[in-house]
């Protein structure tokens, strides 16, 4: 039975996200481009992508919900169909901090946005994927990062362990349903120019560190895009439970 390619991306309006959005798109998927609140950058990506003949739908979902998770696959169900291949990539940085002076509010926030939303992503796209659930199969790819090697000491600890536990739920998601037609691998990006680092209080974060990376430079999100993509597709047919790291060589 053939599959209708179908791509839900979280948090898909900006940077890395909207980066694999534009890939997907150009490779005849049809993309769900998930956002929590800039509309507005969402609408221009589906706009240039439905200009160059893609198909896609935004979505606004805060994907740390369970209720506009739910909302969010049943309206790819109904718009496309089950989706196939899920980027989990929705993430948040908060300003640099100690540890010791974190409150619980902000790690709870880091948590729900970061850890949460991946699990409950992950839940119903195994609903929809799983052969034992009468499904065709499919692929999960996490976004997760460096900073899961590095612990981002002084600066996002919090955001660091977010990462470590997406590592983690990778590894054993992949091997819970690995006997069901899914793959699960996760993407673990360096330092990459988008708005990210603005909100960690460090626009030119990557300018301070680049010369500690081995490549001595940043990294694009369409670099990232394009291994996520690889990871999605069959050419990495025998890969699950892996970690890609995208850092130059850090
Ligand atoms: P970005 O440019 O700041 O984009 C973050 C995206 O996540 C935005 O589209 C935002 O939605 C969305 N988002 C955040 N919380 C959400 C929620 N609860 N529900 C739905 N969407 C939500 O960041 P980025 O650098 O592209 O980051 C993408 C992923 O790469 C993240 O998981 C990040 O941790 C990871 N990463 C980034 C770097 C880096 O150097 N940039 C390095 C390693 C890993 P709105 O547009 O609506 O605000």
């Amino acid at each position: 039975m053939s599959k209708e390619k179908v791509v839900i991306i979280t948090g898909a309006g900006r940077g890395i996200g909207a980066a694999t959005a534009k890939l997907f798109a150009n490779n005849n998927y049809a993309v769900c481009i998930n956002y929590k609140s800039d509309e507005k950058s969402a609408s221009e990506l589906a706009k240039l992508i439905t200009c160059e003949g893609g198909r896609c739908i935004t979505v606004q979902a805060d994907v740390s919900c369970e209720n506009d998770v739910e909302r969010l696959f049943s309206t790819v169900d109904k718009t496309f169909g089950a989706v196939t291949v899920l980027v989990n990539n929705a993430g948040i940085l908060k300003k640099q901090s100690k540890l010791v002076d974190m409150t619980a509010e902000r790690i709870n926030s880091m948590l729900s946005n970061n850890v949460t939303s991946y699990f409950l992503c992950c839940r119903e796209a195994v609903k929809r994927m799983s052969t034992e659930r009468g499904g065709l199969g499919g692929v999960i790819v996490n976004v997760s990062s460096g900073a899961a090697r590095s612990g981002s000491p002084n600066e996002y600890i919090d955001y660091a362990a977010s990462k470590g536990a997406i590592d983690t739920l990778t590894k054993g998601l992949s091997l819970e349903v690995a006997a069901e037609g899914i793959r699960v691998n996760c993407v673990r990006p360096g330092l990459i120019y988008t708005d990210m680092h603005a909100d960690g209080g460090e626009p030119e974060r990557i300018e301070r560190l680049k010369s500690i990376i081995p490549l001595q430079r940043g990294g694009q999100p369409e670099e990232v895009a394009e291994a996520i993509y690889w990871l999605a597709s069959d050419k990495s047919s025998f890969s699950t439970g892996n970690y890609l790291d995208l850092a130059g060589g850090l």
